[in-house]
């Protein structure tokens, strides 16, 4: 399946919620669930009844949309979070919250995931001194991500570290503005993981 091309926002309205997918725009007026809070389309405004599958369902999208994965990816990520040992449903969360463009986005380095994903395809960001350039790249504890000498000018990441500040960084990692890089102090926890989630939903919709 390509990848989404459409408008993000759409997204949202879909799921009925903020995943902000388009940065500093999420924060203000112009945020599209503000604004008209009901599903896209002709229909979008009528009730519907939804079934058990269904809910399911638009669980498992929510969370693709958020983190920006494609289905045979995120499948890929479930049967990964399966063989593992404790909480499937806990353990796919963290297998996500642990890619590259998740850490960069948490640490403030983008304003959103869909940006952070860009960065390091254009190889801006090094782990452990090394220059990465995979997105879905797993950051381990320990690991310390920084940007490069030569892209330190760059004003989107700039004004995006900046802005940080509202979003909050996450107690599982450590930012250290001054040398611009970053690291996974601790393991995640579940509770670490603030967005709404009932990954248990998920779980049962793979189960099937
Ligand atoms: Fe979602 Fe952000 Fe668009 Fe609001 S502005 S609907 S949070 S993508």
């Amino acid at each position: 399946m390509a990848r989404y091309t459409g408008p993000s926002c759409r997204l949202c309205r879909r799921e009925n919620m903020e995943l902000f997918l388009k940065g500093e725009r999420c924060f203000t007026d112009k945020c599209a669930i503000k604004r008209r809070n009901y599903a896209p389309g002709q229909h979008g405004q009528a009730r519907v009844k939804v079934s058990p599958y269904g809910i399911q369902l638009r669980e498992k999208q929510k969370v693709r949309r958020i983190y920006g994965i494609l289905e045979k990816q995120f499948r890929g990520y479930f049967q990964k979070a399966d063989r593992m040992k404790g909480v499937t449903g806990e353990n796919l969360l963290f297998l996500l919250e642990s890619r590259l463009d998740n850490i960069l986005y948490r640490l403030g380095f983008a304003s959103s995931r869909t940006q952070s994903r860009m960065f390091v395809r254009q190889g801006h960001f090094t782990v452990n001194g090394r220059r990465v350039d995979i997105p879905s790249y797993q950051v381990k504890v320990g690991d310390v991500v920084a940007l490069r000498e030569k892209s330190r000018s760059i004003v989107a990441i700039l004004e995006s570290l900046e802005a940080v500040v509202r979003r909050g960084i996450p107690q599982w990692l450590e930012l250290d503005k001054d040398t611009f890089s970053g690291k996974v102090k601790s393991l995640i926890v579940r509770d670490d993981i603030t967005t709404p989630i009932q990954e248990q939903l998920i779980v049962e919709l793979y189960s099937k």
